[in-house]
């Protein structure tokens, strides 16, 4: 069986060496062709990397269906955020978010001092569009739109032909960061990238891109904006230096975004792992939102808290998501190795059977 052929290569789980299913990050570590680039760039970190830079800067641009010059690199997603919402902020300048969803948006809006409108979740805690479009009609001055899709923590999409279509009416003084960390994992047919849009010549939105999900890079910290011309240099004018992501970064990035073996692997484990995972939680009578990302976000069985469940889990070895309010009786759970995804399923069944979950 799986978890028998996978135990012999992967250390038991431990409280030391816990089952990470919380940080919805990659659990294949990076590639082995990454793993050698970044071995290899050792020799060249006393250098800036005024070349390799520009060769990364191209390679995200081919991958995404730009031009180099509408890339702004960034240390992770992160900074990318922070940058958009810096470049767009002016005087009575409105952020408005889903009432669920990454928190970056919100903190960065908090430390520059922006207010930030938040729209009420619709059912199966979606995404209230009309709300959100009523939020910008609603206020007197600019507004930020900064929407995560799929979303974070849901896992759920929302129908691109609605979003893009309000992007596309342009509406007044609004500008709409679309962050697309986990748009490699969507299996959905019907999802289209908002990256089309910058295609389009649109200069109201900026898409934001991850190295930390499917490139399995979240410790080297690298991503980027991507937005017509005009927009990247704004963006690009918050950001120290998009010119200097560090040597190793570079290196692994580049080596990621041609390893479509790798690739191909991670996306093959990360369904497969969600299969095992929404199965167990099945097991449970627990229902998962149509996952679209590597993580699945799953209602608690009636009368068990998060913090029951997630104790119980703990005391496996196995750590889950945070509490993401308003969504109290929901559970955040990271994909996992497929051995790691079994060892999780077994533990769920003999936690139910002992009636702790
Ligand atoms: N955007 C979303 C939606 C995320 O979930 C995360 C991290 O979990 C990030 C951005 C930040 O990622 P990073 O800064 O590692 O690129």
């Amino acid at each position: 069986n799986v978890l028998a052929a996978a135990s012999a290569a992967a250390p038991a789980p431990s409280a030391q060496n816990p089952i990470l299913a919380c940080f919805n990050e990659n659990p294949l570590g990076l590639s082995a062709k990454a793993r050698e680039a970044v071995a290899e760039s050792a020799a060249r970190c006393n250098r800036y990397p005024f070349a390799a830079v520009e060769q990364l800067r191209a390679a995200c641009a081919a991958f995404i269906g730009g031009k180099p010059e509408q890339i702004t690199l960034s240390q992770g997603s992160a900074e990318a955020i922070r940058a958009s919402i810096e470049a767009y902020k002016t005087e009575n300048v409105q952020l408005v978010i889903p009432e669920l969803t990454y928190g970056d948006g919100e903190m960065c809006a908090v430390r520059n001092g922006i207010p930030v409108t938040k729209v009420k979740m619709g059912p199966d805690w979606s995404i209230d569009i009309e709300g959100m479009k009523a939020a910008v009609a609603n206020h007197k001055g600019p507004s930020i739109v900064y929407f995560v899709n799929p979303n974070n923590p849901t896992s759920t999409i929302v129908d691109s032909k609605v979003l893009n279509d309000w992007i596309r009416s342009k509406p007044a003084n609004t500008m709409f960061l679309v962050d697309e960390a986990y748009a490699e994992f969507v299996e959905d047919k019907a999802f289209v990238s908002t990256a089309t849009l910058v295609q389009e010549g649109l200069e109201n939105v900026i898409v934001l891109k991850t190295f930390s999900k499917l490139f399995a890079m979240a410790g080297l910290r690298l991503g980027f904006a991507y937005a017509a011309k005009p927009v990247a240099e704004k963006v690009r004018n918050h950001i120290a230096y998009d010119i200097f992501q560090n040597v190793p970064a570079i290196a692994a990035g580049l080596a990621e975004l041609n390893d479509e073996a790798f690739l191909a692997e991670s996306r093959r484990v990360n369904a497969a792992s969600k299969k095992i995972i929404v199965e167990a939680l099945a097991g449970l009578g627990m229902r998962t939102l149509p996952s679209q990302t590597n993580f699945v976000f799953a209602e608690l069985p009636k009368g068990v808290t998060l913090e029951a469940f997630a104790g119980a889990l703990k005391e496996k070895f196995v750590m889950v998501g945070r509490p993401f309010p308003p969504a109290t009786n929901w559970v955040r759970i990271s994909m996992v190795s497929e051995a790691d995804s079994a060892y999780m399923a077994e533990q769920m069944k003999a936690l139910r059977a002992a009636k702790k979950i």
